[in-house]
């Protein structure tokens, strides 16, 4: 112990400061709860200093890059040019912003913020290690939220040219290559941004296409794009190795029986996160994990120490920054004696690809399973005016049962897809029926207006397509 450390009693003790802990902070300070947040790191966590916020902003520079490089619009030309440096100092700002927010959030609400390391030394107790100084806390309730980070391949030892997603968000130029290991959203996301930016963009992705999670149809817009920036995809491909040059670096991976060897400036590793509950003393706080070292909580978010309560990445579900705030609020609401609840009926998914792809709901496959019969309604961006007006392609696809019209289920792949899927969770939450969509005005000419016309096709009455 630090000389004169002494133990301090305190009401909720918030570890992590991502979207997770500062949302479940700001929630239990506005309950009348007293309330301690200790992050190691910067406030905003993985989201938005290293994960959501930057590589949107990243996104956006590229996009506009391309936008401005060729207008898809005839009579307009422009010529750009790249300073990386400069976007990247502005991608900064951006994540500046966002995390000083925060701090004015935390404030705001008379949330005591700590910087330092937390490690349990028993079941109401904390150390907080900083740089200068230990600090105990006894605490009567606490909620974990110490987020994820990235999984490491053995044979992909992270180092000066094999980077995790936190280095290539912070590179300071455009690689002249690059090679993505995993072809998941981050993976996908990153390797689309810097092939816009100009890098040569090689994905390798073990299962057979890439974002594997996401149904075929959705992603055949994103492949075709990716094949457009010359970005070479391989599928059922095992990275083995990887060789440093005096240049670049060389990747070993296997197809099959065949070998193949890609050579570029930096290889980037995107095959997962995994949970940050191994150095946090667990075990002397009495939570138990999962094999895969999740921390297990039934539907309040509670461990199996009844005042430790477990939120975002460390907990199982998709890793989304969404979710943890989801979660942080209803353990929030649990210690100040509301009777909440999670319910996981619909957690939307995003990728920002270009095209961007948005989910949320059951898949058709799962609806099928869950209800026998379904009604599906797609409509095509083709055939509504905003979107043509846009240079837009892509589709909206609801999914519902087919007795009640219930709304279970939603798919969107085409610009503004992220924005699109919000009207649908929302109707999926208040039970909406395919009648209630159909019979719901929308503004014209807008893309919001594809959602009712899908719902008039699953209803067997399309308008603006031919039935
Ligand atoms: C490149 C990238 C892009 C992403 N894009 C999106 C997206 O578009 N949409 C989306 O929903 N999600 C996205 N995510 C995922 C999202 O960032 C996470 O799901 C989200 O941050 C999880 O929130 P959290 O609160 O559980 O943990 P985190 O955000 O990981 O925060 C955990 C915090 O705990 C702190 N901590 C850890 N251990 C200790 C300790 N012992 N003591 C004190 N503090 C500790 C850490 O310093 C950190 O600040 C992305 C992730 C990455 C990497």
């Amino acid at each position: 112990m630090v000389v004169g450390e002494f133990s301090e009693d305190i009401d909720v003790l918030v570890v992590g400061a991502g979207p997770g802990g500062y949302v479940a902070a700001i929630r239990a300070a506005q309950l009348g709860k007293s309330v301690t947040i200790v992050d190691k790191a910067e406030l905003g966590g993985v989201c938005l200093n290293r994960g959501c916020i930057p590589s949107k902003a990243l996104i956006t520079a590229a996009h506009q890059y391309e936008a401005a490089k060729a207008s898809p619009i005839p009579g307009i030309t422009s010529s750009a040019t790249l300073d990386f440096g400069k976007v990247q100092a502005w991608k900064q700002s951006v994540v500046d912003k966002m995390t000083g927010g925060v701090k004015t959030l935390l404030k705001g609400n008379k949330v005591r913020v700590v910087q330092g390391e937390v490690f349990f030394t028993g079941p109401n107790e904390v150390r907080v290690l900083s740089e200068y100084e230990g600090q105990r806390f006894r605490f009567k309730d606490c909620i974990l939220a110490t987020g994820s980070r990235p999984i490491e391949l053995k044979a992909l030892p992270y180092g000066k040219r094999v980077l995790s997603s936190t280095e290539a968000l912070a590179l300071d130029h455009v690689p002249e290559s690059l090679i993505v290991v995993g072809g998941g959203y981050i993976g996908i996301e990153l390797g689309q941004t810097y092939a816009k930016f100009g890098s040569k963009v090689t994905i390798v992705e073990g299962t057979g296409s890439i974002l594997p999670t996401f149904d075929a149809q959705l992603t055949r817009m994103v492949v075709r794009n990716l094949k457009k920036y010359n970005v070479d995809i391989h599928t059922n491909a095992f990275a083995q190795g990887v060789e440093e040059t005096e240049n670049g670096i060389t990747l070993t991976f296997k197809v099959g029986d065949e070998e193949k060897r890609v050579t570029a400036e930096y290889v980037l590793v995107t095959v997962g996160r995994r949970p940050n509950t191994d150095e946090l003393g667990l075990d002397a706080a009495g939570v138990q994990l999962t094999e895969k070292g999740m921390v297990q909580v039934d539907h309040q978010g509670r461990t199996s120490n009844p005042h430790i309560f477990a939120i975002g990445d460390i907990v199982p579900g998709p890793a989304l920054a969404h979710k943890a705030s989801y979660e942080g609020k209803v353990a929030a609401e649990v210690i100040a004696g509301h009777n909440s609840a999670v319910d996981y009926r619909c957690i939307p998914a995003v990728v920002f690809s270009d095209p961007e792809i948005a989910t949320v709901g059951l898949s058709e496959e799962e609806a099928k399973q869950q209800y026998g019969e379904i009604a599906v309604g797609r409509f095509p961006y083709a055939a509504n005016g905003r979107a043509v007006s846009l240079g837009a392609d892509g589709f909206v696809k609801l999914i519902a049962d087919k007795q009640s019209g219930l709304l279970v289920g939603a798919q969107v792949t085409g610009a503004e897809a992220s924005n699109l899927i919000a009207e649908l969770g929302l109707a999926i939450e208040m039970s909406a029926t395919l009648e209630d969509i159909a019979l719901t005005i929308h503004a014209h000419p807008t893309l919001g207006e594809m959602v009712m016309e899908a719902a008039d096709v699953a209803l067997g009455s399309p308008i603006h397509i031919v039935r």
